[in-house]
């Protein structure tokens, strides 16, 4: 057959129907990790999905933020999990799933020719213990999830080397941050996203290297800019005037005293000053937004120090990979999600310090697997079952000429076999459904119920005093309902004192609302063609052409701009 390049397909999804594009370097690429079995390679087909369709897929299968009390099925202890009580899923604590007080081989079992690879893999999944949480050598910081190397930590999620930090994700090696999201080596934050090295500043969103700023988008090296946008070492500037230390001193007090309505008049603020098309730092033919340090890196979101990737978000030093979500150090990657310094590695979830591996799921320090579950420093095994090298290459090349048959080859899991609800993962907050159109898709919901803390009283979230003043401690012992969600949520010690030392008021809004309107602030993973607001050339951006806000080609920005 030939083909001529780029190949227009169309979303196998009936709910979708997109047309997407597979170029010659796309083709090139599923060539290159294409697998040899037994002497034999078995080609990697081109995606039968949409982008879009195919991230959800995968964000169907990471449980971030929804942490449930049950027990240890080994110890019986009351946990925490990801796995809420409900689901037939085995869950294990952290420290028993990694004691040799059970064996992932005595669940191996034959596969069966007579029923589809997924079907039987699911099975597995549900028969194998898996960890309560994805957390490792954090201290005091049990509220967390896919977490490393935290101190003092509470509602962490996605997070690394922080300390007396909350409500965040996406946070790395910062301190004393709350309510964050997409931060790096900040220190005293509040409110603040996608930015890095900032200290004691609230209410940023793509800054770097700030202090003592609030209400800002777009600083680098700024110290005390309160209400600005598109600066670069400024200081003492108020809506981009600057003033002399004093008047600024004194015009800020009276800003501060209506925080509130100032936060509102920013959103407009910030619509008024021009966007660049990309957020891009030392970028070399790259598409997508949020790039940093990267080459050849194709729609690809929230990424850094990337090489000849594409269909990549929120993955960090990564060469050759394509269709991978929160993956990093791993080279030769296609359709992974949660996975950490692998080679080689085809349709997997939360695999460590592999390689080659395929169809396999929480997988460690391992080689050489098809189709397993929860193996540590394994090699040769089907099914969580143990074959000699022979064996395994000669059953493996059998299985996939049986799932080329059954259309699963090339294919990431179903998102019916997940072992979390739709909603209760990633893929509600990039690809939101209702109900009933998870339901129809024969996926699965969760109806979210609160249980009421153990209280005192409970405190409407509209009707507390602006004035942390004028909250009295007693404030934790009690509830607080969420003006917008009416969900109770209850303040820790640490947080009101983050509070108090800052002069900000008592959250309204539960911590899911919050962390859903930061998401917001975001670009959606996706790019359209408009033109550039200043000079018409055409652009790629992930702003859609119907939004307000000013958008520039490059050549315009740096002029305007810089
Ligand atoms: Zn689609
Ligand atoms: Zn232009």
């Amino acid at each position: 057959m030939v083909h001529t390049f780029p190949m227009q397909q169309i979303c196998a999804n009936a709910w979708c129907k997109q047309s997407f594009e597979s170029t010659d370097e796309d083709l090139a690429f599923y060539r290159k990790i294409s697998p040899t079995f037994a002497g034999e390679t078995f080609a990697i087909p081109p995606p039968t999905q949409c982008f879009s369709c195919r991230q959800a897929r995968r964000l169907a299968y990471r449980n971030e933020r929804h942490l449930y009390h049950r027990s240890c099925d080994l110890t019986r202890k009351d946990i925490l999990s990801i796995y809420s009580p409900d689901k037939p899923t085995k869950v294990y604590e952290h420290s028993a799933w990694w004691s040799d007080k059970w064996d992932p081989l005595s669940y191996g079992r034959d596969f069966d020719f007579s029923r589809p690879f997924f079907e039987q893999f699911f099975e597995l999944q549900t028969a194998v213990p898996r960890i309560n949480v994805n957390n490792m050598d954090c201290e005091n910081s049990d509220f967390c999830n896919f977490s490393v190397q935290n101190r003092n930590c509470y509602l962490l999620f996605g997070a690394l080397e922080n300390q007396d930090s909350f409500y965040s994700n996406r946070i790395l090696y910062c301190k004393d941050c709350c309510d964050c999201s997409g931060i790096e080596k900040c220190e005293l934050c509040y409110e603040c996203n996608d930015s890095q090295r900032c200290y004691q500043c609230r209410d940023l969103q793509n800054c770097s290297h700030c202090t003592d700023c609030q209400l800002g988008y777009n600083l680098h090296s700024c110290k005390n800019c309160f209400g600005c946008v598109n600066l670069q070492n400024a200081s003492f500037c108020i809506e981009n005037v600057a003033y002399s230390e004093q008047e600024y001193k004194e015009l800020l007090e009276k800003k501060l005293s209506s925080y509130e309505q100032e936060r509102k008049n920013f959103q407009q603020r910030k619509l008024s000053a021009p966007r660049k098309y990309m957020d891009a730092i030392n970028t070399e033919h790259c598409t997508g937004n949020a790039i940093i340090n990267s080459k050849n890196a194709l729609d690809c979101y929230e990424v850094m120090d990337l090489e000849d990737c594409r269909y990549l978000a929120n993955a960090t030093f990564m060469r050759d990979a394509y269709d991978t979500t929160h993956d990093d150090h791993s080279e030769l990657v296609y359709e992974a999600i949660g996975s950490e310094t692998n080679f080689m590695h085809l349709f997997c979830d939360i695999c460590w310090y592999d390689r080659e591996l395929l169809y396999c799921s929480m997988c460690f320090n391992s080689q050489n697997l098809f189709g397993c579950c929860g193996m540590r420093k394994s090699k040769y095994c089907i099914l969580n079952k143990q074959y000699s090298k022979e064996e395994y290459e000669k059953l493996v090349a059998k299985i996939i000429k049986y799932m080329q048959e059954t259309g699963e080859w090339g294919e990431f899991f179903p998102v019916c076999f997940s072992p979390f609800a739709y909603n209760e993962t990633l893929a509600q907050e990039h690809s939101p459904l209702s109900k009933d159109a998870v339901e129809e898709r024969g996926w699965n919901w969760k109806d979210e119920e609160d249980d009421m803390p153990d209280v005192e009283k409970v405190i409407e979230g509209s009707r507390l005093p602006a004035d942390i003043a004028a909250i009295p401690d007693d404030i934790l012992n009690w509830a607080i309902r969420c003006e917008v969600t009416q969900r109770p949520f209850r303040i820790m010690k640490q947080e009101l004192a983050f509070y108090r030392k800052f002069h900000i008021p008592v959250p309204h809004l539960h911590p899911d609302e919050r962390h859903r309107r930061r998401m917001v602030l975001r670009n959606p993973r996706k790019l359209w063609d408009r033109q550039c607001g200043k000079c018409s050339k055409e652009i790629r951006t992930s702003y859609a052409p119907e939004r307000p806000e000013i958008v520039y080609c490059e050549d315009c920005y740096l002029k305007e701009v810089y």
